[in-house]
């Protein structure tokens, strides 16, 4: 099998070639054809020729396309699923709900589209009214990671469609598949050839290939906050726009008197979610130092009990990390930890089952000095770090040393300190005493190195648009 580029609705042949592996075996399972210069550059000129034709939709026309994308997306589901779980190495389950949520922000956005306006001040002059237009932006160049490549491509693509660009997509090297199958399904559902356009290829050559490309105004970037700093520096040079949602290292606070035993299959969740390789995940848990003891038995029991296996068998909790390289950084990680003074309390490298697959078990580690630099690493893998803390003002003080915002968790009963943590913690999103989806109609993104601009809702679309003010004399 080979995955070749999506140009103007139709397959290209690339310019090099590479494997694909299967992160559950570590054996070559598809090969990539990938596009340099010459491709990257067809793809955008067709997303500039596509661009006049698509804007000048109404929006009715537009969310009308948006929403048979987001059916025949549905209608696809289960293969879909197959490829996402196979790349990714994510149990089929949680690949369905990645294509299921999706499409459910493509039919959002059809929605959302119809809600943007302009605005006319009221300024009270005689036979003079300024409007407030919005425009969309032009051509968007969205590049994606490895993680959540359907999650994070929908939060691009179907607002940048329903603003009325036209897109040029990166998706990580090692997640082509999903991608390439979302956009045939989206041009079988009718969107027209050039209005959404696929390159493949890894960040060095067709991602900066792409990112210096004169055309597009826009780059929505997710990914590192190393790989983020770099395009946000590369689009200065042309002063283009750049959304960015970045690396997390997520804190959460739990106090002595919140429910613990009730919010810890939640809790244990959030921690290893998509095995770990998720930025709004729990990676350190602050926990009150009279509850510490009881809480680390509890943890450590159902974190053992998580069974790691192939992503296609129905008893598994987790599956692989995506590559050998995340494996490596991991295992470094947690040992550079140990050596910096944490205690490795369950899991760890040492137990890592002898599969040729890139597995590693959920691990707990208890930092009780806040020695371990760990604490302020993003670790894509399933580490929890626990600190003990006194008073939910040192937990406060440490949670917001990192140079990550993306999100925070808080548990306690005493709303008035859950309220006066929600004002201190700088971070984009923060859960109180339940951890639930996040929904597309609330802004998504981070504080500080995590990121910059929104996705999702209204603000999210907003990012798609330029603004233009009209000064109209009659
Ligand atoms: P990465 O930064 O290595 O790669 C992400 C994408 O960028 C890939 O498509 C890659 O090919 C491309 N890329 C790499 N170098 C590039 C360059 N120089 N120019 C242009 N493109 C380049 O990230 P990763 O390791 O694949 O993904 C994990 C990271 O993504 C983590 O840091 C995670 O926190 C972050 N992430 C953030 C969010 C969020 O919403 N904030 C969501 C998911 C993942």
């Amino acid at each position: 099998m080979v995955h070749r580029c999506w140009i103007n609705g139709e397959e290209r042949e690339g310019e090099w070639r590479y494997p694909l592996v299967d992160p559950s075996t570590g054996e070559v399972f598809a090969e990539v054809a990938g596009a340099g210069m010459d491709l990257v550059h067809g793809a955008m000129e067709g997303a500039g020729k596509a661009f006049p034709g698509w804007r000048s939709l109404s929006v009715h026309e537009r969310a009308r396309v948006l929403r048979a994308v987001a059916r025949s997306i549905r209608s696809g589901a289960d293969r879909l699923a197959r490829l996402l779980s196979r790349e990714v190495g994510k149990p089929l389950s949680s690949a369905l709900d990645e294509v299921l949520s999706a499409a459910s922000v493509f039919d959002y956005f059809a929605e959302e589209a119809s809600r943007m306006s302009g605005r006319i001040p009221l300024l009270g002059m005689d036979r003079e009214h300024v409007l407030i237009l919005r425009e969309p932006i032009g051509v968007v160049l969205a590049i994606t990671p490895f993680n959540y490549p359907l999650s994070t491509l929908s939060a691009k693509v179907a607002p940048a469609l329903a603003a009325g660009c036209t897109v040029v997509a990166k998706p990580d090297e090692h997640t082509p598949a999903s991608t390439l199958e979302v956009a045939r399904l989206a041009a079988q559902a009718g969107l027209p050839p050039g209005v959404f356009n696929i390159v493949l290829g890894d960040g060095p050559v067709t991602g900066r290939a792409a990112v210096s490309h004169p055309l597009p105004r826009l780059v929505t970037f997710t990914g590192s906050t190393t790989v983020g700093k770099e395009i946000q520096r590369a689009c200065a040079d042309r002063v283009k726009r750049v959304v960015l949602e970045l690396g997390g290292n997520c804190p959460a606070i739990v106090c002595g008197d919140a429910p613990w035993r009730d919010l810890m299959p939640q809790l244990v969740a959030q921690c290893y979610k998509n095995s770990g390789q998720y930025c709004y995940r729990i990676s350190r848990l602050y926990v009150a130092g009279g509850i510490l003891e009881a809480f680390l038995d509890e943890l450590v029991r159902q974190s053992e009990a998580l069974r790691l296996g192939p992503p296609h068998e129905a008893t598994t909790d987790l599956g692989p990390l995506n590559n050998a390289e995340i494996l490596t950084r991991v295992e470094r990680q947690v040992q550079e930890a140990v050596s910096g003074g944490a205690e490795l309390r369950s899991g760890g490298g040492g137990v890592r089952p002898r599969t040729p697959g890139f597995y590693y078990p959920p691990t707990v580690l208890v930092d009780r000095h806040r020695s371990s630099g760990i604490r302020f690493e993003e670790v894509f893998g399933p580490v929890v770090v626990v600190i003990p803390f006194d008073g939910p003002e040192e937990a406060l003080e440490d949670a917001n040393a990192s140079p990550y915002g993306l999100a925070g968790y808080i548990f306690t009963r005493d709303l008035a300190l859950a309220l006066h943590l929600v004002g201190k913690l700088e971070v984009g999103s923060i859960w109180v005493n339940r951890i639930h989806q996040a929904y597309p109609e609330v802004p998504f993104g981070g504080m500080k190195e995590s990121g910059l601009g929104r996705e999702k809702s209204g603000y999210g679309l907003e990012e798609f648009t330029e603004l233009k003010s009209v000064y109209l004399s009659y």
